[in-house]
C-alpha cells in the first residue's frame, strides 16, 4: 500500500461517497429490501488476526443476496468437484442483466453461463448435499461461520419469505432449467434454500471476514487454518473479477481491479488477493444492481491505495 490505512482516512472516504448515495434507489422487486434507508454507506476493512478498521454504521444488519452465490460455489465445488459443477454451470461472463432467461435458451444444450447469475446459482444450490433443506442450509451457515469466526449468524426469515413470495423469474428459470435437465427435484424447495441462502444476514466486519478469507487462500482469518482448499479460492476470486459486479464487471475490472461481489441488498465483499478484505453496505442501487456508492468508494480505495490486481 501507498500510504498507510487508518480510521481518520477511512472516514473522510465515506463522508466523500455518501454524496453518491443520491444517485441511486434502493431494490424494491423484493419488498422487505425496499425499506432499506438509501442514504447508509459503511465499510469495514479487515487486516488478518483480528486487525479491522471500519467507518459509518458499521453495526448494521443486511443480507447478503448475490454474495451468498461465491460462498455456495464453494460448497458445492468441495462436495463435487470441478468436473461436476462445470458440467451444470458455464464459466463465461454475460453482458446480460443477472436475472436474464435469455441465454438460457439460446445456449443448446441449455447451461447456465456461469454461477453468479440467478440462473447458475439456482443450480449450484441445486447441488448442495443434504437431506433436508434445513440440513443444506445448515452446510451453507457452518462454512458462514467458520470463515467469520462468527456462529451467530443466520438468516433473516422476513427477507427470505419476502423473496420467496415474489420470486416468480426465479421460478420460471428454475423450471426451464428443470425441463432441460439443469437442475433436478422439487423447484420449491430449491427456491425455499436459496431464498434462505441469499438472507443470510451479516454486518460489515462479517462481510469483510468472508472477502478476507477469499483473499487469502482459503485460510481462517484468524487462526490460518485451511477452510477452502486453495484451487477452489482462487476460482472463487476468479469468478469475482469476471462476472461478480454483474455487467459492470469489465467496468468495475478497469475502475477498481479488485476482485469484488455485490448483491441487491447493496453489500459489495472484496478480496484484495493476499491482502485485505472488505466489506460495504450501501443499498442505493444503480440500474445494473450495484451499489452506486459503495463502488464509489472502492474505487477512491484502489486508487488511493494501489490495490488493483492488475
Ligand atoms: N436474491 C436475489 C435474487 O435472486 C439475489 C440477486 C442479487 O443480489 O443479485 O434476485
Amino acid at each position: 500500500m501507498k500510504q498507510s490505512l487508518d480510521v481518520e482516512t477511512l472516514n473522510t472516504m465515506v463522508v466523500e461517497a455518501k454524496k453518491y448515495t443520491k444517485e441511486g434507489v434502493v431494490a424494491d422487486y423484493i419488498p422487505a429490501l425496499g425499506e432499506a434507508n438509501p442514504e447508509t454507506l459503511s465499510i469495514a476493512i479487515y487486516r488478518g488476526k483480528g486487525d479491522c478498521i471500519a467507518a459509518g454504521n458499521i453495526r448494521e444488519k443486511f443480507t447478503l443476496q448475490s454474495i451468498s452465490k461465491v460462498i455456495t460455489l464453494a460448497v458445492a465445488l468441495m462436495d463435487h468437484g470441478e468436473e461436476y459443477v462445470f458440467s451444470k454451470v458455464g464459466m463465461e461472463p454475460t453482458g446480460d442483466p443477472f436475472n436474464s432467461i435469455a441465454k438460457l435458451e439460446s445456449n443448446v444444450p441449455s447451461k447456465p453461463l456461469n454461477p453468479m447469475i440467478n440462473a447458475g446459482a439456482l443450480a449450484v444450490t441445486n447441488m448442495i448435499i443434504g437431506e433436508t433443506i434445513d440440513e443444506k442450509l445448515g452446510r451453507i451457515l457452518s462454512l458462514v461461520h467458520e470463515m467469520t469466526c462468527n456462529p451467530e449468524i443466520t438468516y433473516c426469515e422476513r427477507v427470505a419469505k419476502s423473496e420467496l413470495d415474489t420470486a416468480f423469474l426465479n421460478r420460471s428459470l428454475c423450471y426451464f432449467m428443470k425441463q432441460h435437465g439443469v437442475v433436478k427435484g422439487v423447484v420449491e424447495e430449491l427456491l425455499n434454500l436459496y431464498t434462505k441462502q441469499c438472507a443470510i444476514q451479516v454486518d460489515c466486519y462479517d462481510l469483510a471476514k468472508l472477502g478476507y478469507v477469499i483473499a487469502n487462500d482459503g485460510k481462517n482469518p484468524n487462526t490460518e487454518r485451511q477452510i477452502i482448499p486453495l484451487h477452489i479460492a482462487r476460482i472463487l476470486k476468479t469468478f469475482m473479477v469476471t462476472c461478480g459486479m454483474y455487467n459492470s464487471s469489465g467496468e468495475f475490472a478497469i475502475k477498481v481491479g479488485i476482485p469484488a461481489k455485490s448483491g441487491v441488498s447493496g453489500a459489495i465483499m472484496g478480496s484484495v488477493p493476499h491482502g485485505i478484505g472488505v466489506g460495504i453496505y450501501g443499498p442505493a442501487l444503480d440500474d445494473r444492481g450495484n451499489s452506486v456508492a459503495g463502488m464509489k468508494l472502492l474505487e477512491s480505495l484502489s486508487s488511493r491505495y494501489d490495490l488493483s490486481i492488475f
